[in-house]
């Protein structure tokens, strides 16, 4: 028997389409409704408090209370609440952050472009790649290689990049001139008795292969997250990045970086494309660019890119490319109010400290019969659930779900996407907060095996 929703939750779903939910589920399960959070925590309308072992979406790095974002948010508020960056405008806090992102990006890049999430930056990456290539004489170089199992935002562009089929399906995506090459999962994806720098061998060859079958010419960029997130955690074999960067100078191809979760420390560098060795020619940014108090993205494009845009710009007479919210005052506020804190707090440095307890706790889970594999770099890491000696269950989904809900129940928020269950706390959080989060993994484990049994 459900329990009958409460008045919350019954207003909720006559109002709210949820993003990623099973809406038909959720009318008789209801949403749980979070109404405040403190540190590490969220709390729910009955007053339980959460470990928020992801960080809400990968994103809270700094945790929910912290007074200096708050401040920084109300100042600018008092002094200039919006304005934009658009026909020769600018304001003081956008100039900032511009100049600080150029400092701490990982490659040499000379200039920033604002948007509100990590979509729309991706979306812009992929106008830029077009717009560079015909400012340069190269209008048939267009088409974008991405990853499946890449998570790269939900707009049709960017979602067109997305490698997981639930963002296609019914959306009538991918658009053309985005083709997609093999995720980098060596567990998942390499065939019976192959060593890991096979499967390395092989992807760089698939990866050379469609290029050539493409054609070179037509090809504009690569676009990759340093560790997937989204799509399960996925840490490439070592090697993989100057591997894959080596076919991409030789056919003159750009290599956007998307930092969306791994920017701002989370693989305990500020870059994820500093743990894993990539030469980006841009770079996309959001979630702990601002910590994730207020909406802000961003992108930082290499020298050679911002020269041929801005030319191009002079010939036409405008750079026709922009939103209302693009470097919003109170984001880019905030955003330096973060950088600076990551800065002054070591936060690089925490993110090192606590990272041998968290990927102990992972292993320790990895242990147990359910668990499959169990991946991690930094504070971002997974478990993912399978049957014994085999890489997935039959009905994918049920039982990471099921094992998400019992960690959920005994207070610990983790992230199942499908079976894999994703686990990416605040970048703040203690070595006793990360056992408090873990400690009830082995009894929801073993419940949860006894019900798939
Ligand atoms: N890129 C990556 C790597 C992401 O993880 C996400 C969101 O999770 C996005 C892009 C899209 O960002 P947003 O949800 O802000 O549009």
């Amino acid at each position: 028997m459900t329990k009958p929703l409460s008045n919350m939750q019954q207003r909720d779903v006559e109002a709210v389409l949820h993003p990623y939910t099973d809406a038909m589920k959720l009318r008789t399960t209801g949403a749980h409704m979070i109404t405040r959070a403190e540190g590490v925590r969220v709390f729910d309308d009955r007053g339980r408090g959460y470990i928020e072992g992801m960080a809400g979406l990968w994103c809270s790095g700094l945790g929910f209370s912290d007074r200096e974002l708050i401040e920084a948010a109300k100042e600018q508020l008092d002094k200039l609440p919006y304005y934009h960056l658009f026909g020769g405008r600018s304001h003081e806090p956008g100039m900032e952050l511009a100049e600080k992102i150029k400092e701490i990006a990982p490659g040499n890049m000379a200039r920033v472009i604002f948007q509100s999430s990590g979509s729309e930056a991706n979306d812009t990456q992929i106008k830029l790649a077009w717009y560079y290539n015909n400012a340069i004489g190269r209008p048939q170089k267009k088409k974008i290689i991405s990853r499946m199992k890449a998570y790269h935002g939900v707009t049709i562009a960017s979602a067109s990049l997305t490698g997981l089929p639930p963002n296609h399906r019914d959306f009538d995506l991918p658009i053309d001139r985005i083709l997609h090459t093999a995720s980098p999962h060596y567990w998942k994806e390499a065939s019976d008795g192959e060593s890991e720098a096979e499967f390395l061998a092989r992807l760089v060859k698939e990866l050379e292969d469609m290029i050539e079958r493409e054609g070179p010419d037509t090809i504009a960029a690569f676009i990759a997250e340093p560790v997937m997130g989204a799509g399960g955690v996925i840490v490439p074999p070592e090697g993989y990045f100057p591997a894959i960067q080596a076919v991409l100078d030789r056919h003159d191809i750009l290599m956007i970086d998307d930092e969306v979760i791994t920017g701002f420390g989370r693989t305990g560098n500020w870059f994820g494309a500093q743990t894993m060795g990539m030469q980006p020619t841009s770079v996309s940014m959001a979630k702990q660019l601002t910590g994730s108090y207020v909406p802000l993205s961003a992108v930082a494009m290499n020298r050679d890119m911002a020269e041929a845009i801005e030319e191009n710009s002079g010939r036409i007479g405008t750079f026709g490319h922009g939103f209302t919210y693009g470097g919003h005052p109170l984001g880019c506020a905030v955003g330096l109010k973060a950088l600076e804190i990551y800065e002054r707090r070591n936060i690089v440095g925490h993110v090192r400290d606590v990272t041998p307890t968290f990927h102990r706790l992972l292993r320790e889970a990895g242990q147990h019969p359910l668990v499959g594999e169990a991946r991690m770099c930094g504070l971002m890491g997974c478990i993912e659930v399978a049957p014994e000696g085999r890489k997935g269950f039959e009905k994918p989904g049920a039982v990471g779900t099921r094992l998400m809900e019992e960690l959920v129940a005994r207070g610990s928020i983790f992230r199942s996407l499908g079976d894999v269950l994703a686990v990416c706390p605040p970048m703040i959080i203690s070595e006793a907060e990360l056992e408090e989060l873990f400690a009830p993994m082995h009894e929801a484990l073993d419940v949860t095996y006894n019900w798939a049994r």
